[in-house]
């Protein structure tokens, strides 16, 4: 189901778009959708064949998402294994400081070499109401005032929903346009629909490495930006919004952590409105990409942070549960013996 399709439901029920606010707020809010007689009294009014038809809605959205585990995390997040309504699993993150984490596909075409969601390829888009509904039902748990679009899937592959989703959150949602959270590897159709939209999230963007060739290996099937070339594009969105851009950088052992790497982040990061988000790999000892020393890492931060880039160590939420992202679902597709 579309967002779209909810409210093509609900007008044909004779919804004026003061009705539809009110019903999708609720949903929005995790709320049961009120099918009582309330809605007779003047200030909840909706008309009759609305109030007849809202239960079958109420089910219809209901039944897109359900959370099927929980996994809390030391570090106050939580990772949700979400059902959706034909059985796939996808993985929602409860982050700190009442931010949400939702997935846009269900797997991934890009494959970036680091990435467990990016090993099954691509299954199936998750639609804007399946993404909206993992609000929904985070908003159950605890308070989300912040939505960043980095779970499992690439975003730009599925933008139509991913914007719808983005538009109804900025709105009836009411989460700030600079939380929301738009997290790509960089797509040409990305940078011409954003600035476009009446909400425009912020924009994160996978860097990776500041080499070309590199990040064409680790991230296979993303589109050919050369670094410098993705960053402008990003620095002219920031420009436009006024949010800073978050540039995303996977440290991996020996592979991008060299200091000629690092210093050519420098030339690169020079006079850009951005952040540097570092994420350590979060690896096992047999993986083929190893996490760099605590030392290298402090090293890195001090060196970048002491010459004007703001630098931040983002650890992977909830990573003493399960690991990164799509873990949850890979094992649960593949359960354990015991
Ligand atoms: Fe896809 Fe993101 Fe994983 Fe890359 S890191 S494979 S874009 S989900």
């Amino acid at each position: 189901m579309r967002i779209a399709d909810l409210h093509q439901t609900l007008a044909q029920l004779g919804a004026l778009p003061v009705h539809q606010g009110r019903i999708t707020r609720a949903w929005l809010n995790g709320k049961a959708l009120d099918t009582g007689t309330r809605h007779q009294k003047a200030e909840n009014f909706l008309p009759l064949r609305v109030r007849e038809g809202l239960p079958a809605i109420a089910t219809q959205l209901e039944q897109l998402a359900s959370i099927s585990e929980r996994h809390p995390g030391a570090d106050g997040s939580a990772r949700l294994l979400v059902k959706l309504h034909d059985g796939q699993l996808v993985e929602s993150v409860l982050l700190p400081r009442d931010g949400l984490c939702v997935s846009t596909q269900v797997g991934c075409a890009v494959g970036c070499v680091f990435c467990m969601t990016g090993k099954s390829g691509l299954i199936r888009q998750v639609g804007s109401a399946e993404i909206v509904a993992q609000v929904a039902l985070a908003r159950r748990e605890r308070s989300v005032k912040k939505v960043v679009f980095m779970g499992m899937g690439e975003p730009a592959h599925n933008l139509d929903n991913v914007l719808e989703a983005i538009n109804l959150l900025g709105t009836e949602g009411g989460i700030g346009h600079k939380n929301l959270v738009f997290s790509t590897v960089g797509d040409p159709r990305v940078f011409e629909r954003l600035p476009q939209q009446a909400v425009k999230p912020a924009l994160a963007l996978s860097l990776h490495t500041t080499d070309a060739a590199l990040r064409a290996q680790l991230l296979p099937r993303a589109p050919a930006y050369d670094p410098a070339e993705l960053m402008a594009l990003g620095e002219e969105y920031a420009r436009a919004t006024g949010y800073p851009i978050q540039y995303q950088y996977t440290l991996l052992a020996g592979i991008n952590d060299s200091q000629a790497e690092i210093d050519r982040l420098l030339e690169l990061f020079k006079g850009k409105y951005a952040v540097l988000n570092l994420i350590p790999y979060n690896s096992l000892p047999d993986d083929d990409y190893q996490r760099p020393s605590g030392e290298r890492i402090v090293q890195i931060v001090r060196y970048l942070h002491s010459r004007g880039v703001l630098t931040k160590v983002r650890n992977s939420a909830g990573q003493d549960v399960d690991g990164g992202c799509g873990q949850l679902r890979a094992r649960a597709d593949k359960p354990e013996r015991i």
